[in-house]
């Protein structure tokens, strides 16, 4: 944590992040009634900033929130803040920026103003360096993904509960291993901030769309892989899928793809950097820029 505060974007200011206020009856407080999405930089610069807010309007609409910026607003402030913010970027470091729009103090009025906020944050390459050397170690918790029918996993809210709830039951049992949460008929759904894939031979596989996140990250790696000549499918999967697959990655705007060296105590196959995973990588390195792994290996 550095010691000077970083600068953020608020309701059509730039303030130190120690100076933000959101009023304590804001329903994105109180009841989660919010929505975000997370983009980040490669080399200090914002990387898939349109398919990222055009995911936040989706979200927005889902919750007829309306922000007070357009997308191109929206980009033209994102680049302010990060330049703003780029003494406190570490060597080899980069930013996730977050954009998040509340409902605001429904106490006030049936349709209060939303707020509309764009923030920028050191990602923690230092903490997560070691998942990239040794691989990702996955526990399936007990508690399952929020189905579609009660609050569409699509919906990128400020409302986490459900993974919340999972990772404490993981952490609690198995430290170190990160939650794959499978859905309410026990096939994989994602990670609390990552989507899932599984390797068998050149095919890969990814849970179906409507049962989880749509990744920014899941759709540009799909594109990649099948620009790589392998055949991806999005079908529903069990566990016994990964316990037989040659590989298994979890991507995200953060890890970008990552490899996964075990599922509930379960060596996987190839090892966690596989030679799919490992191509894959490669490419996203060089649609990004930046070689994704040797930036994480860095940081150790
Ligand atoms: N699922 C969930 C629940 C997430 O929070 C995230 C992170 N945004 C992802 C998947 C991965 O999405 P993306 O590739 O857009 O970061």
């Amino acid at each position: 944590m550095s010691s000077k505060p970083l600068v953020l974007w608020m309701n059509g200011e730039f303030v130190p992040e120690t100076e933000a206020r959101i009023s304590v009856f804001d329903d994105g407080f109180t009841r989660g009634n919010a929505v975000f999405d997370a983009a980040r930089t490669f080399a200090g610069k914002p990387f898939q900033l349109p398919e990222h807010l055009a995911r936040l309007e989706r979200s927005c609409e889902a919750l007829k929130l309306t922000p007070s910026l357009t997308a191109a607003q929206f980009i033209d402030v994102a680049n302010q803040v990060v330049q703003k913010n780029a003494w406190a970027l570490p060597k080899y470091g980069d930013f996730w920026i977050d954009f998040r729009v509340t409902r605001g103090a429904s106490r006030d009025s049936f349709s209060p103003p939303a707020s509309t906020i764009v923030i920028c944050d050191p990602i923690p390459f230092k903490t997560r360096a070691p998942l990239f050397r040794d691989g990702i170690k996955l526990v399936t918790p007990s508690i399952r993904r929020t189905p579609p029918s009660s609050v569409s996993p699509r919906i990128k809210s400020h409302n986490y509960l459900n993974f919340v709830l999972a990772e404490q039951e993981v952490k609690d049992n198995t430290p170190g291993a990160w939650a794959l949460l499978l859905d309410e008929h026990g096939n994989l759904a994602e990670g609390s901030s990552s989507n899932v894939f599984v390797v068998h031979g050149n095919e890969i596989y990814t849970p179906r769309e409507q049962m989880v996140l749509p990744g920014i990250t899941r759709a540009t790696v799909m594109k990649l892989a099948r620009d790589l000549g392998y055949t991806v499918v999005e079908k529903d999967l069990d566990l016994r899928d990964t316990y037989l697959a040659d590989e298994v990655f979890l991507t995200s705007t953060s890890l970008c793809a990552c490899g996964v060296s075990q599922i509930n105590g379960r060596a996987v196959r190839n090892g966690a950097f596989g030679p799919v995973t490992t191509k894959i990588l490669k490419a996203y390195s060089e649609l990004a820029g930046v070689d994704v792994r040797k930036q994480y290996l860095a940081f150790l």
